[in-house]
């Protein structure tokens, strides 16, 4: 199972495509990918299958966005099915998700968002974090975005490594880790998300290797600012120089 994120100059689908062609050998029984274009919003394309599966349906996204992110999923929560597949989406259609790992308590979490009258397309376990972000940001209107996973992220019990966008934060990719391996690849004027860095050694050397815990916000704008997920401490990122 994967995930790949990106944000530059360069055409987005190509990036993430090959990207998790990359992460193939990890294992995986499904493949998705959301792009965010310049009217701001998202394009969606999922599929059971592999990713020549995923691209079969989804040639045409070619060139259309300079973000966006994919992920190859290996079913814990639901089984290998087009509805199942990553990414997912809340229910306002704003946010998105893409997730490696287990929610173990997605249950409880599920139960009281359906009693606020939210509904799941999925069996899965990460379409509920989705909605707790979500949730978030509309019982806290004062709070950001990236506040809004943070809080969220503080209310799973689990193993994760996850990417979010939201459609409101053109350019901000959300990141955040605990248990499951995420690289932020640094490259002049893009930035590259991977679970290891072999989607992107081609285009840079140096990379930050999420540390558990932690959670980054990464734009072209305002770069890699990475924080705790528990106190939301600021921490001073550790640039790797990969010899691959
Ligand atoms: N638990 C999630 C699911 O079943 C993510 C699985 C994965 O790591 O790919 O959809």
């Amino acid at each position: 199972c994967g995930i790949v994120g990106y944000t530059g100059f360069q055409d987005a689908y190509e990036i993430v495509i090959n990207g998790l062609r990359r992460l193939e050998y990890r294992g995986y029984d499904s493949a998705g990918i959301v792009l965010e274009n310049t009217e701001k919003k998202f394009s969606v394309e999922k599929t059971k299958g592999k990713v020549d599966d995923l691209v079969n349906i989804s040639a045409e996204l070619k060139g259309t966005a300079k973000i966006g992110m994919g992920h190859t999923r290996w079913a814990t929560h639901g089984v290998p099915s087009d509805r199942n597949s990553h990414p997912h989406l809340s229910n306002n259609g704003k946010i998105a998700i893409v997730h490696n790992g287990i929610i173990e308590n997605y249950d409880t979490i599920k139960k009281m968002l359906t009693e606020k009258g939210y509904t799941f397309q999925s069996e899965t376990d990460t379409e509920v974090l989705v909605n707790l972000i979500q949730y978030f940001m509309e019982l806290n209107p004062e709070i950001d975005f990236p506040t809004a996973v943070r809080y969220a992220l503080n209310e799973v019990y689990g193993a994760y490594a996850i990417t979010v966008l939201h459609e409101d934060y053109p350019g901000v990719l959300v990141v955040g880790r605990l248990g499951s391996p995420l690289a932020i690849g640094i490259g002049e004027n893009e930035y590259f998300i991977a679970s290891d860095a072999s989607p992107f050694v081609e285009f840079t050397k140096e990379a930050i290797y999420l540390e558990e815990g932690h959670m980054a916000i990464i734009s072209l704008e305002k770069g890699v600012d990475i924080r705790t997920i528990n106190e939301n401490s600021k921490i001073e990122p550790e640039i790797q120089k990969l010899k691959l």
